[in-house]
């Protein structure tokens, strides 16, 4: 990297939501800064999650749910790199370049950490087997390993005779009932229902999802209304709705829950919470709260440090209310012009100013065209509410040309049968199933394909 003496640096960890839109902002002349803006990201592209479980179930290209950090934030620098280690004294951050080994450093004026989040994972005295055997939904590598594994179950399923197996094959459960939970299971199911028409040993009755949920509602984040509209349409369409119920134990062929039932079962997709980056721990110096995020002043500082800054899901950053705000895009998107505004204020002498960044609204699409919405007090559910999601996620995705993508997926999608394929057997996608162990020579029982 090219040291310029005379300009100011501002480097930016993590070039999700929260950093690539602040990137894009810091370089904008209306702040004023003279400042080299640097994401270091380990990713050259972060993902625009609202699609995310659409990408999983095919609804849209994978690829069309990402965005590429140079064509978002064009003026600003991208390292490809894990982010390592901090030096606070003397004002440098240790990284790795993707792909090298050598361990690198560069010194900033303006430290921006966006880290963003992981998928909560409990203790194993809490909940046993969760990373051995759970799929999680975050990443794009998730999403295509869960698709993978649908398609995987439904070819298995229809090409062995013991129907019991084959039911337990075809019971997928989630856990966690909350806005990712639900639309996994709503879209998922979907997925998987449409898919199995192409297999002909396959029954409507042999497939069942599963939602467990410990609130004593789903999608407890909405009004009661429109929580209880979304649950009964779920259970009209067969899915298994266990609220007030966690659970316990995650196995290969089943779960425990916390009555102590076993169910029988072949995956388990785990959206039960999340939890700041673990990284942010490693790093060293950080403020840090009780539960491992950024602890920030309301106009996004990083309590007790000069010039380090908090933004996104990593950073527990008081909103109006004094409560911290919530872990969404919608409130990292808004949070960056404020964090732009305050650092062009250090550095021009000026007051910084609190974040005033409010939850706009809820959308969760169910699948079928379905979904549920709370818009600032409107209250919308059914074929509405789907409309209205992917209007304004559509309008949100960034780019002309993205949009463009998505949108002729979304068309050809309505037309035309999904491609029930695997995108590459991700690795993940083969969690807890048997391995191959036939050996040259071995007498090996005769398989007559079903009539
Ligand atoms: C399935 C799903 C659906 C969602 N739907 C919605 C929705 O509809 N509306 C909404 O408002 N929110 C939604 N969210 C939440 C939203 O995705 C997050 O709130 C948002 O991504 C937070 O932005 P961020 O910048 O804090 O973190 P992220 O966007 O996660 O960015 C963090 C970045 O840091 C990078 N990083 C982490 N560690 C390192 C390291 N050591 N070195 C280098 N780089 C590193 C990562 O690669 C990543 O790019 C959804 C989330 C999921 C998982």
């Amino acid at each position: 990297m090219v040291e310029r003496p005379n300009r100011k640096r501002i480097v930016v960890l993590g070039g999700g939501f929260g950093g690539s839109y602040l990137a894009k902002e810091l370089t904008r002349r209306k702040y004023g800064l003279d400042a080299e803006v640097v994401v270091i990201d380990r990713n050259n592209y972060f993902i625009f999650s609202p699609l995310l479980v659409e990408a999983g179930c095919g609804s849209i290209e994978p690829r069309h749910c990402t965005v590429p950090i140079r064509e978002f934030a064009p003026k600003a620098e991208l390292l490809m790199a894990e982010v390592s280690g901090l030096d606070l004294e003397r004002k440098r951050v240790h990284f790795q370049l993707v792909g090298d080994d050598q361990c690198r450093s560069i010194a900033w004026d303006h430290l921006v950490v966006a880290l963003g989040s992981v998928t909560r994972v409990l203790p194993d005295h809490i909940v046993s087997g969760v990373r051995e055997h759970a799929f999680f939904m975050k990443h794009m590598s998730d999403a295509v390993a869960i698709r993978d594994r649908a398609v995987e179950l439904l070819e298995l399923a229809n090409a062995i005779d013991d129907p019991e197996e084959r039911r337990r094959l075809l019971h997928i459960v989630v856990v966690g009932g909350n806005v990712t939970g639900i639309e996994v299971v709503g879209e998922l199911e979907v997925f998987v229902r449409e898919a199995s028409s192409q297999y002909r040993n396959i029954t409507p009755e042999d497939i069942t999802f599963s939602v467990y949920e410990l609130n004593d509602r789903l999608l407890a984040v909405l009004p009661e209304n429109l929580s209880n509209w979304g649950t009964r349409l779920l259970k009209r369409r067969g899915i298994r709705v266990h609220t007030g119920t966690s659970v316990k134990e995650v196995h290969s062929t089943r779960i425990v829950d916390s009555n102590g039932v076993s169910v029988p079962c072949s995956t388990v997709i785990w959206t039960a919470g999340i939890a700041p980056s673990p990284v942010l721990a490693q790093l060293g110096g950080l403020p840090l709260n009780k539960f491992g995020g950024l602890q920030c002043e309301s106009d996004y500082r990083a309590s007790g440090l000069d010039n380090v800054w908090g933004l996104g899901d990593c950073a527990s950053v008081p909103g109006p209310d004094g409560k911290p705000m919530p872990p969404l895009a919608q409130i990292a998107i808004r949070q960056a012009p404020q964090v732009a505004a305050n650092i062009a204020a250090v550095e021009q002498g000026r007051r910084t100013q609190p974040g005033h960044v409010q939850l706009q609204g809820v959308l969760v699409p169910l699948g079928r065209h379905r979904g549920v919405a709370s818009i600032k007090g409107l209250r919308v559910h059914g074929f509405a509410a789907w409309a209205m999601w992917r209007a304004i996620y559509l309008m949100k995705t960034p780019r002309f040309g993205r949009r463009l993508r998505v949108l002729v997926d979304w068309i050809v999608n309505a037309f035309c049968t999904k491609d029930y394929v695997q995108l590459g057997m991700h690795p993940a996608s083969r969690r807890g199933m048997a391995r191959p162990t036939c050996k040259d020579g071995e007498e090996a029982p005769d398989m007559e394909p079903h009539r």
